[in-house]
């Protein structure tokens, strides 16, 4: 039986869920269809999907149609899970994006079909909506050569429409094939001519694949529907063509003529060429057949609290068995396998055997991490691991209780696990726990998984910027600590001088102390207390930084003196010092590189103003797309600007340009904070100290 690993892909809501759910009905892999509205989807089945109404994991969704095994993988639409998205293509060799015929060409729509033609991904279109009212297939069809381009060409057209839309004309076999389950019949009259006009656009894009067939067509010589089948597979596969379906997933029409273009055009994973890097770091060619040693590729894990871990995973060579030994070339070490499985859904189907091209999932791997290769120890290779987005939002994470706090770090990083575009740690300024992904929807499921698998409940806030404090005029600062009054008395005298250091300097102690003002081995104590007393500053607790302080003189006291003394005496003197030194607040300052449609410079530069930045260069972007005609055109801009005006910057873009740009955001140096907003950093601390 052939296989097809196929993506399903489109902008939020344009119905891929419903789209699957109606494949999987008309192949008999469900007996009943299910719907998004009453959480009944096979593919949308956790809770937290069910609740919002929206994917956010991608699904595995195998069925059979016509001896041909679909994998398809439904993947969620928002910008958020695009990881999801990342690991779908990777596994894949076609895909469909579907197009929500009232809605016509998304953003959502645009990136997916950016993302399908870099990789050269074979891609099918699939105009769904097609009941509903206010929607015109032609229209859509011209946006959609107008956005993405005239290769994307009709197979088929719809018959009826709306509230009437009864069925599809296929434009190869010239067949209308009407109602959910399919009836084949002769095409409505008033559509042949249409039919025959577009069936000859298809099938002139088709034939230029091949130099035979152009001449046999020219010359007027019938073309066999074979052929055409053929020419349209090879245009398609070469990027050349990209054919469009119309139908309605909700009422089952077009569902089945969709399936059977999957069939058609799309590639049977015997077909493709795998690169992989060998032990001795060289690319070797895996043949992708059964008979080869096994080759597999990790391309997602869930973490269960009671299930434990689940890898999915995609065989490339060989065939993968139950309970058997397998080698792990990221990690190098043998993995056991125990029992495999097939999904649908939430659904696991036990199988002892997967081959190569298919796809299945396994619990409880030890080793095994996502995009690992797992394949046969005497041949270890490994295969292109999964490019996923880098994590530009962050948010503070608070425990509500004492055991939230014990279990969360372990959470966390079982939960990273599952997605990898999160990142956690521990910022060394603000002693806060950080966890960064894609944006704030995507951190705010992270919480509510948290809380409803593990048990852990958590408050998400925005970091707290990381400012510190320094001195802006060298100084000289001295206290003295005495008390004698009754008793064992406390004497500790010390002379410190403040130099600033140039920016990123750090801190320095230094002592200079001449004719044993302060004996040695007091000194230890007096740099202990400049060095917890930096560590706070006195403007808002902020560390200090860029400042060299030496002890230069003091005096001692051979009874009353001792270590504690000297220590209160220095960090006095510190504080002294500080404020003598005229000390600022210094504020972390990002470099930032955005690219956005050129249409939203403007826009994006006059926010980068009002957000205290420095636009530092722009220049136009490489070009990241072919054939349409609006998809050039992008700026790159370079730009820097204070953390704490970026907080938000994900959000803040994604609104300026519709969800088209994309930055990428690291620290570059610490710079003064202007007074007027130093006065609001100030009162805002103490606001915080008093209600912490
Ligand atoms: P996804 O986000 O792309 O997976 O889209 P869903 O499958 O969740 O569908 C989004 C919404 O569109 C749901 O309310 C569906 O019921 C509705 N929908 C999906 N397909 C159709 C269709 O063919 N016709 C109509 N009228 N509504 C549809």
């Amino acid at each position: 039986m052939g296989i097809r690993n196929v993506v399903l892909l489109s902008h939020q809501g344009a119905g891929k869920t419903s789209l699957a759910e109606s494949m999987l009905f008309s192949a008999g892999a469900i007996q009943r269809l299910g719907s998004v509205e009453e959480g009944t989807t096979t593919s949308d089945y956790d809770p937290i999907e069910i609740e919002r109404h929206i994917g956010i994991n991608l699904s595995l969704l195998p069925f059979e149609w016509k001896e041909t095994r679909v994998n398809l993988i439904d993947t969620p639409g928002y910008a958020d899970f695009t990881s999801e998205v990342k690991s779908g293509l990777r596994v894949t060799e076609g895909a469909v994006i579907v197009v929500c015929a009232a809605s016509g060409v998304e953003i959502g729509t645009e990136q997916m079909w950016a993302a399908v033609e870099r990789l050269g991904l074979p891609c099918l279109l699939f105009v769904n909506k097609m009941d509903r009212d206010n929607t015109d297939f032609y229209n859509t069809l011209g946006q959609i050569q107008k956005k993405l381009g005239k290769k994307c060409l009709p197979a088929q057209l719809p018959i009826g429409a709306q509230s009437d839309l009864r069925g599809v004309v296929d434009l190869i076999t010239m067949k209308s094939y009407f109602g959910f389950p399919v009836e084949e019949k002769e095409i409505p009259s008033e559509l042949e001519e249409k039919a025959a006009s577009f069936r000859e656009k298809l099938i002139e894009a088709a034939v230029e694949i091949d130099d035979a067939l152009i001449s046999k067509y020219l010359e007027g010589e019938t073309i066999s529907d074979e052929e055409i089948f053929g020419a349209v597979k090879q245009a398609t596969l070469s990027g050349k063509l990209v054919p469009v379906f119309a139908g309605s997933a909700l009422r089952g029409i077009g569902t089945q003529s969709l399936l059977d273009a999957i069939h058609h055009y799309l590639l049977s994973p015997e077909e493709t060429t795998i690169i992989a890097t060998n032990s001795t770091g060289e690319k070797e060619v895996v043949r992708p057949s059964i008979d080869s040693p096994l080759t597999s590729l990790v391309f997602k894990t869930t973490a269960d609290p009671y299930v434990g871990k689940l890898s999915y995973f995609r065989v490339y060579s060989g065939v993968i068995s139950s309970n058997s030994q397998v080698w792990n070339a990221n990690k190098r070490g043998m993995e056991h396998i125990g029992q495999l499985f097939t999904l649908l859904g939430k659904n696991q189907q036990p199988v002892s055997q997967l081959g190569a091209g298919d796809m299945g999932a396994v619990a409880r791997l030890n080793l095994t991490t996502i995009c690992d290769t797992l394949c046969a120890p005497e041949h270890s290779v490994v295969l292109a691991g999964i490019d996923f987005p880098k994590a530009n939002f962050s948010m503070a994470v608070y425990p509500r209780t004492k055991t939230d706090l014990d279990k969360m770090s372990t959470v966390l990083s079982r939960i990273s696990e599952e997605d990898p575009s999160l990142q956690m740690r521990r910022d060394p300024d603000t002693n806060e726990f950080i966890i960064s992904g894609i944006g704030d929807n995507q951190l705010d499921i992270i919480k509510e998984k948290m809380r409803r698998k593990f048990g852990v409940d958590v408050r998400l806030d925005l970091p707290r910027v990381p400012y510190k404090e320094t001195i802006t005029i060298a100084t000289k600062a001295e206290y003295k600590h005495k008390k004698q009054s009754g008793g064992h008395g406390q004497y500790g005298h010390v002379f410190l001088e403040l130099t600033p250091l140039p920016k990123g300097g750090g801190f320095e102690f230094a002592e200079k102390i001449f004719g044993g003002a302060i004996p040695q081995n007091y000194i230890p104590a007096v740099e202990k207390g400049v060095n917890e007393t930096k560590q706070e500053g006195i403007l808002a607790g902020y560390p200090v930084t860029d400042l060299k302080v030496t002890l230069y003189d003091g005096s001692f006291h051979s009874v009353d003196s001792s270590d504690i003394a000297f220590k209160i005496a220095a960090s006095q003197a510190l504080k002294k010092g500080l404020s003598q030194g005229q000390s600022v607040l210094l504020e972390p300052i990002m470099n930032l590189v955005i690219i956005v449609p050129e249409a939203c410079t403007g826009d994006v530069i006059s926010d980068l103003n009002t957000k205290r930045g420095r636009v530092l260069g722009m220049s136009p972007a490489a070009d990241y797309s072919e054939g349409g005609e609006e998809s050039s055109g992008r700026m790159v801009i370079k730009a820097q600007a204070p953390c704490a005006e970026l907080l938000r910057y994900t959000i803040d873009l994604r609104a300026l340009t519709q969800g088209r740009g994309d930055f990428v955001m690291e620290f570059d140096h610490y710079e003064e904070v202007p007074s007027h907003i130093s006065q609001k950093v100030i009162a805002a601390q103490k606001e915080h100290q008093k209600s912490a």
